[in-house]
């Protein structure tokens, strides 16, 4: 059996045309069905429907072979157990810091002033502003960033943005790219020496559909 553990939304919708080079076609809607464990037409192939954050937990301990998950994901949980042979070029989006419109960034980091940050990305923003020698206090959010600074909780944010409309339509500005994000296949170490053939298949299906 091979098993692959994607999460809902927009990462499984763009890997379902990819599935489909390699001849796997999921049988059921996870919006539609509350099963979290999902059959494909080839019996020897299931794909798990996990949140995003726990995709590199099941690919590394082996509850899945293989796994589809954001760089964003994969940096926070670090990389332990896990091949990614691919950048899949989907999902794409940034990583950025952003502020409110009338907070001075540049001055703040002129000045050497110590800077309240509110992120779900605590190790992308550690390693960013420790590079930038930004001295930094960070605040762990699971959600709603945006609201950090307008609440005085936090300076600025680390945060996703796609278009920017998030960010705009709640009066915040991007001050800095951190880096450009997309999703990666992650495959497990094990998985990828005991189940070679099948799972090679996979990797190569995706492969050659990401050339074309
Ligand atoms: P936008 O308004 O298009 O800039 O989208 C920003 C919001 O969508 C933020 O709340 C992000 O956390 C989320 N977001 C944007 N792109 C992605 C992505 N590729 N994966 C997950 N969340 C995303």
């Amino acid at each position: 059996m091979i098993t692959i553990a994607l999460s809902k939304g927009r990462i499984f919708e763009e890997t379902l045309p990819l599935l489909r080079t390699a001849g796997i076609e999921v049988l059921e809607d996870p919006e539609k069905s509350r099963k979290l464990i999902l059959a494909t037409n080839q019996p020897e192939v299931r794909v798990l429907v996990v949140r995003a954050t726990d995709v590199p937990t099941y690919v590394q301990y082996g509850g899945a072979d293989l796994g589809i998950t954001g760089k964003d994901t994969l940096l926070e949980h670090g990389t332990q157990g896990l091949v990614s042979p691919l950048d899949l070029q989907i999902a794409k989006c940034r990583i950025s810091v952003a502020v409110r419109s009338d907070f001075d960034y540049a001055s703040a980091v002129r000045q050497g002033s110590r800077l309240r940050v509110a992120t779900k990305y605590v190790a992308i923003a550690r390693e960013f502003f420790a590079t930038k020698g930004v001295h930094v206090d960070l605040i762990k959010l699971y959600g709603s960033m945006e609201l950090a600074p307008l609440t005085g909780l936090a300076d600025a944010i680390v945060d996703l943005v796609s278009t920017g409309n998030t960010l705009k339509a709640n009066h915040l500005v991007e001050v800095e790219h951190i880096m450009d994000i997309s999703s990666r296949l992650v495959v497990n170490q094990a998985a990828l020496k005991l189940k070679q053939a099948p799972v090679r298949a996979i990797i190569d299906a995706f492969a050659k559909a990401l050339a074309k």
